[in-house]
């Protein structure tokens, strides 16, 4: 074996254990994606399709009418982009909307809406300007939910009020030079004053939105595990007026979101009280990878605001725009483009929806789900401004047009918390872990056939089960039901082809990105359709969507037609592919044909 193979081996054992670690604490109620794998469509998780109670419905309705009417008459995208600065009457009339706070329990000066609420307003300010979302989120969805999900009720009740009635803003502090996606990497350090009483942080964090204006920070850095010679990440809370607080770039010039403050910022010997640790001490990354779980539900929320804007742009000019004496939208290749948006667009609230409801009510563990809408919907949306940006010409290229800014703004989305490279790894990967520890004990029961006989019988006749068995999937309209067949046969063949990947590749499947790729994308799509079924299905039944020429039902059925063709796609592409030419091809071009496989 060679040095490298060696250290590579280390690594992964040591990535694997800390993984383990970190993602799989106890046990959990199996959700709707690992249940995917797993061959079993969990219905409950999805049908009937998720609805706010009246009284949220009221609530939020209410809210939306509100910063419907305070957005209409102050903010302005194409201003903010180009003054590079969102004004400060936007932030206050968002904190007075209560905004700022909306999913924080009243006690603490919160609005107490419910993820999928919540989302419903991120849309509306996604869908306008993506800027001012950015600058929402990062002081809602990630700045302040350290402290709502892991702080004290002694740290609750201090920092919580002044921020969720957004006097102060928040900033969530995780990136560094070397820790982008590799978040573990947290090189920052935080060691222990002599006396004990506070930690001395030492360091650099870059790209961190709201610093610049942000009376809160939430920083991961390194502190010494007692008893080891490691360390680990630990979570406190920062203020910028600490001594030893540098803020080295305080707005760095960017292609997007150009109206958000993001910072480089420096610690040097600044002394932070014990009291301001968030969540154990050495439990930082968990916390870390918690507050993003949450940050990409509302990514789902904007990207599709953000869609549903594109949409309605395109209609309007593919109706209005003649050449060759007829509109655009009368020439078959824009009708394609506006109907794969419109079933993009429907399927990325579908799945904002059911992924929200599932914070909801209660699921521990939707990690797998959020990282699937973030990556679904960040993708979908890029096709969609890509492809209004083509059905306007020439004139979406200049800045009277909301186009090209919206094309910026988006372009970070597939990168930002957490690549989609890596996210679609991370779903593959703890997808898997379920089928492939019941393979691994089916195979070790078989080795002690007598001893483990009642194992081996319930695991098998469980594997089994998947294999033969279609997932039935619970629609009540009876128009549904090819679909529902349909997407039942999907998901058995889908389990079998994670089984063969199994089997196939054992271990090796940790480095085989290219067929992580292949089960992610196909889980997904899965994960989207049975999203869009559910949605249609509750239309059907309260008579919804039949409205606008039902739209909304062509848009639902075009999109379970190409979702079926893109999940047979991948999975087909696990046995029909150019997997090692495209290996040796780049191994060539990066010039180290020796390194890779
Ligand atoms: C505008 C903006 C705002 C931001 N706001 C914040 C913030 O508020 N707080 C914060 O902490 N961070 C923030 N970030 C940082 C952001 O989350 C990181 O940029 C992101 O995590 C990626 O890290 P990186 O840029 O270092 O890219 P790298 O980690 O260097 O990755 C570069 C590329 O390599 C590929 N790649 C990386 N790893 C793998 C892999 N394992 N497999 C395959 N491909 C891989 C991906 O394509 C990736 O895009 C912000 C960034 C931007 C640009």
């Amino acid at each position: 074996m060679t040095g490298t193979k060696v250290k590579l081996d280390a690594r992964r054992e040591k990535q694997v254990r800390e993984a383990e670690e970190l993602l799989f604490a106890g046990p959990q109620k199996l959700g709707v994606a690992k249940g995917l794998f797993l061959g079993r469509f969990v219905a409950d998780w999805v049908t009937p399709y998720p609805k706010l109670s009246p009284e949220q419905e009221k609530a939020v309705n209410q809210s939306l009418l509100e910063l419907r009417a305070f957005l209409d008459e102050h903010l302005d995208p194409a201003a903010i982009d180009r003054q590079a600065d969102i004004p400060r009457h936007v932030i206050d009339g968002l904190a007075r909307l209560g905004v700022l706070g909306m999913t924080a329990p009243l006690e603490v000066g919160g609005r107490g809406f419910s993820q999928m609420g919540y989302c419903r307003v991120m849309e509306e300010i996604g869908g306008r300007c993506a800027s001012t979302s950015v600058f929402v989120n990062a002081h809602h969805s990630i700045g302040i939910r350290a402290l709502l999900l892991f702080g004290s009720a002694e740290q609750k009740r201090r920092w919580l009020p002044p921020l969720t009635r957004g006097e102060q803003l928040a900033a969530f502090a995780l990136t560094e030079p070397q820790a982008g996606s590799d978040a573990a990497n947290v090189q920052t350090q935080a060691r222990p004053s002599a006396d004990g009483s506070h930690y001395i942080l030492n360091g650099e964090k870059r790209y961190i939105t709201n610093t610049a204006i942000a009376q809160v920070l939430t920083v991961m850095a390194r502190t010494p595990v007692p008893g080891k010679k490691e360390t680990a990440i630990t979570a406190f809370l920062v203020t910028p007026d600490m001594e030893g607080f540098q803020l080295l770039e305080p707005r760095m010039e960017k292609m997007g979101l150009r109206g958000t403050a993001t910072a480089r910022l420096a610690f040097r010997d600044m002394a932070v009280p014990k009291e301001n640790i968030l969540g154990p001490l050495g439990k930082g990354l968990k916390v870390a990878l918690t507050v993003l779980d949450f940050g990409r539900t509302t990514f789902g929320a904007c990207t599709t605001g953000a869609a549903k804007t594109c949409l309605r742009l395109a209609v309007q000019y593919a109706n209005t725009r003649k050449q060759f004496d007829r509109t655009l939208g009368e020439f078959e290749l824009i009708k394609k483009k506006i109907a794969r948006m419109a079933a993009y667009t429907y399927a990325m609230e579908a799945l904002t929806t059911v992924t929200a409801s599932l914070i909801d009510r209660g699921l521990e563990d939707y990690m797998l789900e959020t990282a699937m809408l973030k990556v679904f919907t960040t993708e979908a949306l890029w096709e969609v401004i890509n492809e209004t940006f083509q059905i306007y010409g020439g004139s979406a290229y200049f800045t009277d047009l909301p186009l090209e800014r919206m094309l910026r703004d988006a372009r970070i989305n597939q990168i930002a918390e957490g690549a989609n490279e890596v996210l679609k790894s991370f779903i593959a990967l703890v997808g898997i872990r379920g089928p492939g520890q019941q393979l691994q004990e089916l195979q070790d029961s078989l080795r002690h056939p007598w001893g483990e006989w009642r194992k081996m019988w319930l695991l098998g006749l469980d594997r089994v089960d998947a294999a033969v068995r279609t997932p039935v999937v619970p629609v009540k309209s009876p128009q549904l039901g090819r679909h529902a067949q349909r997407f039942g046969r999907l998901v058995r063949k889908f389990n079998l082809e994670v089984n063969r990947a199994l089997f196939r590749y054992r271990e090796e499947i940790l480095d085989c990105q290219l067929v992580q790729e292949r089960l992610a994308q196909a889980a997904m799509e899965l994960f989207a359709s049975a999203s869009v079924l559910s949605r249609w299905d509750a239309e059907i039944s309260s008579g919804q969507g039949a409205h606008k020429n039902g739209t909304s039902q062509s848009a639902a059925d075009l999109f379970l037609r190409g979702s079926a063709r893109r999940t047979e796609q991948a999975l087909a592409e696990l046995h029909d592919n150019d997997d090692a030419a495209v290996v040796a091809t780049a191994n060539r071009v990066l010039g180290e044909s020796e390194i890779g496989r």
